[in-house]
């Protein structure tokens, strides 16, 4: 069996928390089944070069008003021809014979994590509970320098588990930190690459060099140094303050190299007191004296900017929103209250993610950013039929069926292939409902 596709066995198992009773779609079947009905060759799931197309596919179209307020959204059913990864052509024609009927299911752009550990979980694992943390985040890195070593031994194969999980539950992409110190070396990121080509049919991603043990707090540089040239995209960090003792030294030698090797940059920034709102204005700084990096870096929870006031909330997502940082906001954030509507206001790119699934820090992760978009619209009351549309963005980390106008912007011609068939009429009802996830493509690959 093909590796980087769910088998029906493992979908049914990673996704019978949410989606109990999960109905199939005629026609298209898991990989273990396709290999017993070999005439259904339109769905050649090995073959990104084969074409198939989809009729009945539920595609938004605009929204209805009423009195200026958008009231409902409009959708049309319309034939979906896909071929070389990509979307070939969206039409309301007659499909030929062998189109395979999606009946009346709503697409939806493939969701994608933003901000996850695939390197470091329990997934796939024994059940262990959070343990008392003792020593704040310098008592969790020796708790991590204890444990890794035993957690690496089968850190392939629980990574390949969790990237099934997310891909139950129609995320196709994920942003995954790998940590990078001197108990791990680089043997996370390698098991993790590993994992990761296995999967390669049926998930992306781009991995951040995250040294959760300090730069300079223990001898990490080198280690960092050695995987900005080991296929990482971005390069991480975490509070240089606490754990490092500096936010100069710390935040150069980050943002160097990131230059030195064209990376971006991805911190995680838990600190909420003086030294949190330095750093945020220290790499800012840093990023307008490079323009480089503008729109390629990125603040991991950034909870400071839940605990300014007001003024100071406003002032720094202007900064953020014209140096084109952006901000991976995990939801919720215990009793914080994170500014995500003023941040979009000021065209801050925010994104989302699941972070923990399982694993020694939480073990409260569906594995669902639907789940995260949904939260999200509670806890910021986008309870309205535009309100809750627009919050889809969170699970797809940008891309949108309408625009604010409600005029269509996907999918088209030309789009890659990656998207959900999802069991709900709108966005809106998908987000409200956490409608359930049917059928996930990726790149022209059904992956369930
Ligand atoms: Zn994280």
């Amino acid at each position: 069996m093909n590796r980087s596709i769910l088998s029906r066995k493992e979908f049914i198992r990673n996704s019978a928390w949410a989606l109990a009773g999960a109905t199939l779609i005629p026609g298209m079947l898991f990989a273990d089944e396709r290999e017993e009905h070999a005439g259904l060759n339109s769905l050649n799931v090995n073959n990104t070069g084969k074409s198939f197309t989809l009729k009945n596919v539920r595609l938004e179209t605009g929204f209805d008003y009423e009195d200026g307020d958008v009231v409902a959204t409009k959708t049309g059913i319309f034939s979906v021809e896909i071929a070389n990864g990509k979307i070939k052509k969206v039409s309301t024609g007659q499909p030929h014979a062998d189109a395979i009927d999606v009946k009346g299911m709503l697409m939806l752009p493939s969701f994608r994590d933003m901000h996850i550990h695939l390197d470091k979980t329990f997934y796939g694992d024994k059940w262990q509970a959070v343990r008392r943390r003792t020593g704040g985040v310098k008592g969790m890195i020796a708790l991590e320098q204890e444990i890794l070593p035993e957690m690496l031994k089968n850190s392939t194969y629980k990574a390949e588990k969790l990237i099934e999980l997310l891909q139950s539950k129609g995320t196709s992409f994920a942003r995954s930190h790998v940590n990078i110190e001197p108990t791990s070396k680089l043997d996370s990121l390698r098991h993790l690459q590993k994992a990761l080509d296995n999967k390669k049919k049926g998930f992306g991603a781009e991995l951040v060099a995250f040294p959760q043990h300090g730069v300079f707090y223990t001898n990490t540089a080198p280690y960092l140094k050695e995987a900005a040239q080991a296929g990482v995209d971005f390069i991480g960090g975490v509070d240089p303050f606490t754990v490092d003792g500096a936010i100069e030294k710390t935040m150069d030698f980050t943002i160097q190299l990131a230059l030195d090797h064209h990376k971006g940059i991805d911190i995680h920034l838990h600190e909420t007191g003086e030294s949190g709102l330095k750093t945020v204005e220290y790499l800012i700084s840093k990023v307008n004296e490079n323009p480089v990096l503008k729109g390629k870096t990125y603040l991991s929870h950034c909870f400071v900017l839940g605990k300014l006031d007001q003024a100071k909330q406003e002032e720094m997502a202007e900064k953020l929103g014209a140096a084109q940082i952006g901000i991976n906001s995990t939801i919720p954030f215990g009793g914080l209250i994170m500014p995500i509507p003023m941040l979009m206001k000021h065209q801050v790119k925010v994104m989302t993610g699941n972070d923990s699934i399982v694993d020694h820090w939480n073990t409260f992760g569906t594995g669902s950013v639907l789940y995260k978009a949904n939260m999200a619209a509670q806890l910021y009351g986008h309870n309205t039929e535009f309100g809750l549309s627009r919050m889809l963005g969170l699970a797809t980390a940008g891309p949108l069926p309408l625009d604010d106008k409600g005029q269509q912007q996907w999918p088209k011609a030309g789009d890659a292939a990656d998207f959900v068939l999802v069991d709900a009429s709108c966005s809106a009802e998908a987000v409200s409902r956490l409608s359930p996830v049917k059928s996930l493509i990726y790149q022209g690959t059904v992956v369930f």
